[in-house]
């Protein structure tokens, strides 16, 4: 029999341990925790990321600063915008929403955010000391997938681990944060060989592919843990995941659905950066 892990239900209960220590923190130093959006242009889905985000800082009593600029802004508009806020001590984290308008050049912005307020988790001084096992703020999708294993119980240490997608927000992170919980790793792509035969040996299975219901039964080993990360549209235009949950759930112990798994957990783990950037500072 499996089990459904319920995002919204973890997220829930880790939001209010935040609201806890949100309140902790401004009855101690006397100010806000603030976080910091920019959000450049008009991309549709962007928009209502940003307004979730928005929404969750005041679930959790952070205070949001949000920053509208036109689709034309230019590259040094929106470098000088960063470099304000690195430098304002009201603000602790600072999130670009990604993607950023094809003109501006997004890896020399986010190279602008340091890594005591890059609550994204995304630059090199915090991939770097993930790798190195050092306490740092880590990429908010697979630290929602650590924290949803931890609380479920599930167990990683000598467990084969396997992680399909190497994008360097979900699939590398995902990966190192499995290794440093003592799973035995395997990454995955579009260039692997033997695919079906790999996710088959795994104890626990990480789709992050963004191919709707890739994940099919003869890919999974029975009794597996299955994280579904994909955010897809199926056939019918419904949100779907990269697995294909209702032939696969049977084999699994564990599984997350789509929607009401791990989305609900990423921006739960932006505001859990957030508090601990403050924390910190
Ligand atoms: P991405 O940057 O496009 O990476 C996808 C990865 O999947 C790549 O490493 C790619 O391999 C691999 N892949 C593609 N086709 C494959 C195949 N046929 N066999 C094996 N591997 C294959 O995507 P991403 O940003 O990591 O996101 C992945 C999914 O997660 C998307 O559906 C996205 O919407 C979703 N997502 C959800 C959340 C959330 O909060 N729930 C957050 C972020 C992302 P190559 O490297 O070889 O191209």
């Amino acid at each position: 029999m499996f089990k459904i892990i319920d995002g919204k239900a973890h997220s829930a209960a880790i939001r209010a341990e935040i609201k806890q220590r949100v309140a902790t923190f401004k009855a101690d130093r006397g100010i806000d925790v603030g976080l910091a959006v920019v959000l450049v242009g008009n991309n549709p889905a962007s928009q209502i990321y940003v307004r979730n985000k928005i929404k969750a800082c005041e679930e959790t009593g952070i205070k949001s600063f949000a920053y509208y600029l036109p689709e034309e802004a230019t590259q040094n508009q929106v470098e000088e915008l960063i470099e304000e806020l690195v430098e304002n001590k009201a603000i602790h984290g600072i999130l670009v929403q990604l993607p950023l308008p094809a003109h501006l050049d997004a890896q020399k912005i986010l190279k602008l955010i340091p890594k005591a307020k890059d609550v994204d988790g995304f630059c090199e001084e915090n991939m770097g000391s993930l790798c190195m096992k050092e306490d740092c703020l880590v990429a908010c999708t697979p630290n929602g997938v650590m924290k949803m294993l931890e609380r479920e119980g599930v167990e990683t240490k000598g467990k084969n681990a396997v992680v399909i997608g190497r994008s360097n927000i979900v699939g590398k992170p995902m990966a190192m944060l499995l290794l440093n919980a003592d799973a035995t790793v395997t990454i995955c792509h579009s260039r692997t060989q033997n695919l079906k035969e790999i996710c088959s040996n795994a104890d626990i299975l990480v789709a992050a592919i963004g191919k709707a219901k890739f994940v099919t039964a003869d890919m999974v080993k029975q009794g597996a843990v299955v994280i579904d990360v994909g955010m897809d549209r199926d056939e019918n235009g419904k949100l779907c995941g990269d697995v294909d949950f209702e032939n696969v759930k049977d084999k699994c112990s564990y599984i997350t659905p789509v929607p009401g798994g791990v989305g609900p957990m990423t921006i739960t783990m932006l505001m859990f950066n957030t508090i601990t950037a403050a924390e910190r500072s």
